[in-house]
């Protein structure tokens, strides 16, 4: 990893997790960074997170995947951590390019389909932003690959538009935290009936 981004502990950064999580409701982010509440242990992301650690065993040998797309080398899950971008995560795969370029892959435990579920594709985006600010090559598109019944492969093209996104969400998260202002609900009601917070959330 480049000499330019150190993995400094005392530099705040933020996990996609948490990114997902605001998407999810911003009000998550007040509950957890600012009031410190943290949410049950069966937490959304994370335990999905958690399962396919623990099943990405599994695909360890899937190197015609990587073949498919061009890769000449790996490595496996890595830890990328940007003080400059204030975000930190372990990602499946990091690939190079037969083309000089390089790609996040990570794999999800769901069924195959057609289009990338949008939370995979932002945590992709996370991901390609940070392998560009790591590594210093550059990344025009990842990989997301359904494995639980067969290996649907899916490219995501990484746009400057959806990484100005992310680098949004990433502001108004440490917005949220710098100030301890409350933000706003979510705006699907839905979403509340579940919710880990909604007796407390006023
Ligand atoms: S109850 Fe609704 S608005 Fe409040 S934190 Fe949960 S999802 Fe967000």
């Amino acid at each position: 990893m480049s000499e330019q981004t150190p993995d400094n502990e005392r530099t705040p950064m933020i996990t996609p997790s948490e990114v997902l999580e605001h998407v999810y409701c911003p009000r998550f982010t007040w509950f957890m960074s600012v009031q410190n509440i943290p949410q049950h242990e069966e937490t959304r992301f994370k335990v999905l997170k958690g399962r396919e650690v623990h099943q990405r065993r599994a695909t360890e040998n899937r190197d015609y995947l990587r073949r498919k797309i061009g890769a000449v080398k790996r490595e496996i899950e890595v830890y990328l951590a940007s003080p400059v971008l204030r975000l930190r995560g372990i990602v499946d795969e990091v690939l190079w390019l037969n083309d000089g370029t390089m790609a996040p892959l990570d794999y999800k435990y769901t069924e195959s389909r057609d289009a990338v579920f949008k939370t995979h594709e932002t945590q992709i985006m996370m991901y390609a932003m940070l392998i560009r600010e790591i590594y210093q090559q550059p990344v025009t598109r990842g990989f997301v690959a359904y494995v639980r019944n067969g290996n649907q492969l899916l490219e995501v093209p990484i746009s400057e538009e959806k990484m100005a996104k992310v680098r949004l969400l990433i502001r108004e998260i440490f917005d949220i935290i710098n100030t301890g202002r409350l933000p706003s609900r979510t705006s699907s009601k839905l979403r509340c009936e579940d919710c880990c917070y909604k007796n407390i959330c006023v």
